[in-house]
């Protein structure tokens, strides 16, 4: 059996064939640039090989239409006829509170997607427009939506609601949402099978960092606390956003500043965070070679990352009443044995004791804690479409 799975931009389109018996990707591939001249595919096969086909590609009915002609390709195709694709997940970034799971695309859901634009203005539309571009080429083919909040629909009120006037969350739905979801449930998983037991029995936190970063407490298989709030902007400061701040700070700069809406959003959004603070760059890459050459502003930026993480860390423990194991996943998460080392030093008071040699690893799934820590320490690279197809299959068969 072999599902597609879709992630839609408003400009770019991420695919995925993956084979569900050897749970691998057998093509896949990015569109960039759809509408805007320069339009490109960049297709890899199975075996990794690169294909660049580039095309006006003017929208995502387009986009997909290319995206299946190179899958079927007789030169790098991965399948010989587009019927061998039994069905279609597609990441998508809100649910509200209208999708505490994934489901079926029928028009009911369709127009309940639509009425969740408000929440998530960027990002549901071009997922919108993928689902539709798929109708339109596969009809027929069975498609599913795989919501970023839905994991996150078993937080309670305690941990959703903010201090804010109620009738704010019944008339504009302004609560805690949450994102990564499909990254911490995929996580926890996998964590479950490396410690050997059972995920209803475990106390979990899970660190997605990358570019966008957040940390879930996963009790018992259940979000009931992360980082991420009503958009991803909150909670822990991150490659180009601000992460959680006093929020009189936001209309503070927006009247020094003279900001508008829009521009105060962006700069919120794209001009904050690690590359804020350091000066240097957003990606995590660049600001530890400036750190490690001395660059005062890098070196901090470095050292409020860490010190954000091990706050939510501490705090998560202290909601849960303790934690089994600290998962690490995404780009700095996977990849940065010194972030890791930074983040578990000091931290003997939950039982963490980091095993620095076996710590050097770099996206492998590997217990990198000492055998006598009594709180694991777990790397696991997070496969985001993997769980989308997963997700796509059990909903399907
Ligand atoms: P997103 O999916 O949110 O765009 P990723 O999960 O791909 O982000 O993570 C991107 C981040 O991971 C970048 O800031 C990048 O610098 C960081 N990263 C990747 N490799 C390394 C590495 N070897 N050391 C430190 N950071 C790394």
């Amino acid at each position: 059996m072999k599902i597609l799975v879709i992630n839609c931009g408003s400009s770019s389109l991420k695919y995925q064939l993956i084979d569900m018996v050897t749970k691998n990707p057998i093509g896949k591939g990015l569109v960039e640039r759809i509408g805007l001249q320069g339009s490109v595919l960049t297709h890899r096969t199975g075996s990794g090989e690169k294909v660049v086909i580039k095309d006006e590609i003017s929208n995502h009915t387009v986009a997909i239409k290319l995206v299946l002609e190179a899958l079927v390709s007789p030169e790098y195709g991965a399948v010989q006829d587009l019927k061998e694709i039994s069905a279609i997940g597609h990441r998508v970034v809100h649910g509200g509170e209208k999708f505490s799971t994934s489901v079926i695309i029928d028009d009911a859901v369709m127009e309940a997607l639509k009425d969740c634009i408000e929440l998530a203005p960027l990002h549901n539309p071009p997922n919108i427009a993928g689902i539709k571009a798929c109708q339109k080429m596969m009809p027929g083919v069975p498609q599913v939506a795989v919501f970023d909040t839905a994991f996150h629909q078993t937080m309670q009120p305690d941990s959703y609601i903010y201090g804010l006037p109620y009738e704010y969350y019944e008339k504009y739905g302004i609560r805690k949402y949450g994102f990564h979801g499909t990254s911490h449930k995929y996580v926890s998983q996998r964590a479950a099978i490396l410690l050997r037991k059972p995920l209803e029995e475990l106390k979990l936190i899970s660190c997605h960092l990358g570019n966008g970063a957040s940390i879930t407490a996963i009790k018992g298989g259940k979000s009931i606390e992360t980082s991420m709030g009503f958009t991803p902007l909150d909670g822990l400061m991150m490659g180009t956003r601000s992460g959680t701040l006093d929020p009189a700070i936001v209309t503070y700069i927006q009247c020094r500043e003279n900001y508008n809406c829009e521009q105060i959003n962006d700069f919120l959004n794209n001009k904050c965070g690690a590359l804020g603070v350091s000066g240097v760059s957003s990606d995590f890459r660049d600001i530890e070679v400036a750190a490690a050459q001395g660059n005062y502003r890098a070196k901090l930026a470095l050292d409020i990352f860490e010190h954000d993480v091990k706050l939510f860390v501490g705090s998560y423990a202290a909601i849960m009443g303790g934690v089994d194991a600290i998962i690490f996943t995404a780009g700095v998460g996977e990849n940065a044995p010194n972030t890791r080392a930074g983040i578990c030093s000091n931290m003997d008071y939950l039982g963490i004791s980091l095993d620095l040699e076996k710590n050097k690893v770099r996206s492998e799934e590997v217990d990198v804690s000492k055998a006598d820590s009594r709180c694991r320490v777990l790397v696991i690279p997070t496969n985001e479409e993997l769980m989308i197809a997963l997700e796509t299959l059990e909903l399907t068969q």
